[in-house]
């Protein structure tokens, strides 16, 4: 039942070679916990684990760029992203209004 101590993050997640995508890309700021530690996720030692996150950051990055308020044409803005031990994503960012953070939601759902 356990794994071992290991980090991976976005099981599930991440959709191979999906590297087509062309449009404006929305920055997402990527930490892992590592041993009580935020690390961000191009620091991570393991190759491995730093191109699935930095893939996976990339992935939520692309969905977030097609998601706009309907009320105040506004994106997402300082999005982040932080990985727990067990591989838990949690999303954070800025957002002008209730409606924007639906529709995040439902772009990432
Ligand atoms: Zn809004």
């Amino acid at each position: 039942m356990a794994r071992a101590g290991r980090a991976r993050p976005g099981a599930g997640v991440l959709t191979p070679a999906s590297a087509s995508y062309a449009g404006p890309m929305v920055a997402v700021k990527v930490t892992v916990d590592v041993q009580g530690r935020a690390v961000a996720a191009d620091k991570v030692a393991d190759a491995t684990v730093r191109s699935a996150l930095t893939k996976m950051g990339r992935e939520i990055g692309q969905k977030l760029s097609k998601v706009a308020c309907p009320e105040h044409a506004k994106g997402p803005t300082d999005v982040r992203v932080h990985v727990s031990l067990s591989g838990d994503a949690d999303l954070k960012y800025e957002s002008c209004c209730e409606k924007l953070r639906g529709e995040v939601s439902r772009a990432l759902g």
